[in-house]
């Protein structure tokens, strides 16, 4: 693999970058995103680019645009209206404050226009293109729309990890067209996930999207000692022992999967929980003490998803907890990832040195699992 931290100077100067970041942040985090973590560990490698007079043209999604206009609109490539909500626009001002520089906006309002676009690029430095998900080839990992992409610069940088697990236009396909590098943060996620991993391990799983972890579980079966579950995660347990969950989250399609993983011994399911309004919001204290315990006995820790609506803070001990008894851990080697996991680390103190925060959630569990991730994939090639 190439790395951007390799290139000097005279590599750079006057040439222009593709980019490729992550701003899939909710709308509801908007307000805050000037301190997410996942902008603020990208900045290295933007400011880097810049100071070395490279332009850096960035790509990135939000969402799923097209799924929702699909409904709407069967043949319809492109869909603005009903998609404001997922323009990346707000990003420009989060941007050009964090880099203290302009930062300019490509629309695509007369679609994906590689002429009109590099008029604009020669003028101007930094550049920030509206999502990506906007066409169809980028989910698709269409060649034609990567090659349409790849035409608007000279080199390719990844810095996407938590989406280099999906074969996209923007992270696999437009490798194909143009030198291509992993940046800064990507390097440090390779190679702090590339550790050897010591025995007892315990992974922990929360958060909200179910179906795309659960199925995760079965790459760690040989390998952790313990599972530890919550948030949304254990509802899906709940449901599959034919327990009630009143109006708590669930995902239909992984209860048959948790029925049998209810078997496992591993699998530790939470002993209580936290209700409002009959829906379960946080793991209880009981399954706290009974987690703590297991945390700290072991030498590797994996954890991903919240253990419950932490975003309230009535509901954040449960996650909060976890991450203290993950602290007090000191002989573990800890890996901590996932967009909102990592969100709520800001709020705890992080003795950096053997604490690994991983900005990608799927994505990390899956380089961890030792699957192949298309992303990486293409940039070895
Ligand atoms: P990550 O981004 O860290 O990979 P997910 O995206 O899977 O994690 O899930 C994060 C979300 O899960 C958070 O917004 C959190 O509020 C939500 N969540 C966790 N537990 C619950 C729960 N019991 N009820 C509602 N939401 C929950
Ligand atoms: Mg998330």
């Amino acid at each position: 693999m190439k790395y951007l931290s390799s290139l000097k100077n005279e590599d750079l100067a006057g040439k222009i970058c593709l980019l490729r970041i992550d701003f899939n942040i909710e709308k509801a985090e908007l307000a805050g995103a000037k301190n997410h973590p996942r902008l603020a560990l990208v900045l290295p490698t933007i400011k880097f680019l810049i100071k070395n007079g490279a332009k850096v043209i960035i790509l990135s999604h939000r969402g799923r645009p097209l799924e929702k206009s699909k409904i709407k609109n069967q043949k319809s490539k492109l869909q603005f209206k009903i998609q404001k909500e997922l323009s990346l626009r707000p990003f420009v001002k989060i941007l050009s404050s964090l880099l203290k520089k302009p930062v300019h906006f490509i629309d695509f309002k007369n679609g994906f226009n590689a002429l009109e676009i590099s008029k604009i690029i020669a003028r101007n430095s930094i550049f920030l293109l509206e999502n990506l998900r906007y066409f169809e080839g980028e989910e698709k990992n269409d060649k034609n729309f990567a090659k349409r992409l790849a035409s608007l610069g000279d080199f390719f940088v990844n810095d996407a990890f938590s989406v280099s697990h999906r074969a996209n236009a923007s992270v696999a396909a437009i490798t194909e067209f143009l030198p291509s590098y992993a940046g800064f943060q990507l390097e440090k996620e390779i190679k702090n996930l590339s550790i050897a991993i010591k025995k007892p391990l315990v992974v922990i799983l929360g958060g909200a999207k179910i179906s795309d972890k659960i199925g995760l579980l079965k790459n760690f079966m040989a390998e952790a000692d313990y599972f530890l579950i919550g948030g949304g995660m254990a509802h899906n347990f709940l449901l599959a022992q034919g327990l009630p969950i009143g109006n708590s989250i669930f995902e239909e399609k992984t209860i048959g999967f948790a029925k049998k993983m209810l078997k496992n011994r591993k699998v530790i399911l939470p002993a209580d929980y936290v209700i409002k309004d009959r829906k379960i919001l946080d793991i209880g204290p009981k399954t706290l003490e009974k987690y703590s315990e297991i945390i700290k006995n072991v030498k590797t820790i994996i954890w991903n998803g919240p253990m419950g609506y932490f975003e309230n803070p009535k509901f954040a001990k449960g996650s909060e907890e976890i991450a203290k008894a993950i602290m007090a851990n000191k002989k573990a080697f800890s890996i901590i990832g996932g967009g909102e996991t990592v969100e709520l680390m800001s709020n705890v103190k992080c003795q950096k040195s053997k604490v690994f925060l991983s900005t990608g959630g799927g994505a990390m569990l899956e380089y961890l699992a030792g699957k192949k991730m298309p992303g990486i994939e293409a940039l070895n090639k």
